[in-house]
């Protein structure tokens, strides 16, 4: 198999004894026009273009099967080139209806092929991890993405399937790429990064120059409670975590999310609701609170609508920097790209 064209950046793409405006087209091409095609690279040489296809391979993934409409929310279930599928979600900020086209879309990144952090109640590990994205894999998604949607993506969540932490190294070229002017040219702020909680990974992360989001999936106020749902809190425990999140904060001067799922009798009593408001208070941090999603296979619940609405009001009363509840208005597709959390991401780029 040949190597993948976007694992590496453009400067590293070695086009031979060419003018180097030859790169530039290439450049144009890919990122660009989303050309995923030798053949339609109807200003770069023949010859070039066939040592080009002879050492490179252009396409990182098939579209296996895509759901749900360009005016609603779409998902794509990719083919990678070892035969491994992962999903990108496409969300309109406010869904199309009558016609009307939403202004802003969304594109739902994954980063793994499953997921090694096991969280109990999340899809995407059940099966444990395959193998993690190439640099190539994640920015072909939202170039292939781009292409179905026949328009510019305007935000990213990394938010599908995996850890996008526990792939640092592959991750942070793919952020290069995606926010060069020469890349894809999505701002910063229009990215979003969730962690389960990987303190050191955080650490590293706000090392990064750019001024991405970073949303912390806390899911619980104690140790006891995320002991419970997250086995990552036993190696980064909630004190190490927020201590991380601290650090972030004063490095990057940015505020972050904690995101909160709520799951019926395991973390959503009020008690935890007063944590909660705490810990955001402490981190002057917004708070995004997710009515769980019934996956298949697994009991966990949703809370009834009174228990979320009490949970809701006791964290407000807490009186932390902000606090968004999204209730779901029905799926219309299924969620199960790690249980797509439209209200989440939704509440998440309302902000950018
Ligand atoms: N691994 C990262 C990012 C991917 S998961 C993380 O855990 O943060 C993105 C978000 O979806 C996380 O907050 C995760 O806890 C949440 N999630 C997973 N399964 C869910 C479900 N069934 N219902 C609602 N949210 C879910
Ligand atoms: Fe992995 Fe995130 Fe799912 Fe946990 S919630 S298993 S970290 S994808």
């Amino acid at each position: 198999m040949n190597p993948l064209l976007l694992d590496k950046p453009p400067e590293q793409w070695k086009l031979g004894n060419v003018p180097a405006y030859r790169l530039e087209q290439l450049r144009q091409w890919i990122f660009g026009q989303g050309c995923f095609d030798w053949d339609k690279m109807s200003n770069l040489p023949k010859g070039l273009r066939d040592e080009l296809e002879q050492n490179w391979e252009l396409l990182p993934m098939e579209l296996q099967r895509s759901q749900g409409s360009s005016d609603t929310t779409q998902k794509f279930l990719w083919r990678l080139r070892d035969g491994q599928f992962i999903e990108s979600v496409l969300i309109p900020a406010t869904e199309g209806s009558k016609g009307i086209r939403a202004s802003r879309l969304t594109l739902c990144v994954s980063t793994q092929v499953g997921c090694a952090i096991g969280c109990k109640f999340c899809a995407s590990g059940l099966d444990g991890l395959k193998r993690n994205l190439s640099t190539g894999e994640i920015v072909g998604q939202v170039l292939l993405a781009r292409n179905q949607a026949k328009r510019r993506i305007d935000n990213l969540v990394f938010m599908g399937m995996g850890e996008p932490l526990a792939n640092l190294p592959a991750l942070l070229p793919a952020l290069d790429q995606i926010l060069s002017p020469k890349g894809l040219g999505i701002g910063a702020r229009h990215l979003t990064l969730s962690t389960s909680g990987l303190a050191p990974k955080i650490l590293e992360l706000a090392k990064y120059p750019a001024q991405i989001r970073l949303a912390i999936s806390l899911h619980g106020g104690d140790n006891d409670t995320r002991d419970k749902i997250m086995p990552i809190n036993q190696k980064f425990p909630l004190e190490e975590l927020l201590r991380a999140c601290e650090q972030f904060i004063e490095e990057r001067k940015k505020m972050i999310t904690l995101e909160y799922i709520l799951i019926e009798g395991v973390n959503d009593d009020l008690k935890q609701a007063e944590l909660l408001a705490s810990h955001a208070r402490r981190l002057n941090a917004k708070i995004n609170l997710i009515p769980y999603n019934k996956v298949d296979g697994l009991s966990w619940k949703r809370p009834t609508l009174d228990q979320i609405q009490a949970f809701y009001r006791k964290v407000e009363s807490g009186n932390p920097p902000r606090v968004t509840l999204r209730m779901e208005k029905g799926h219309d597709i299924d969620a199960a790209c790690g249980q797509l959390r439209l209200k989440e991401i939704n509440s998440l780029t309302s902000q950018c």
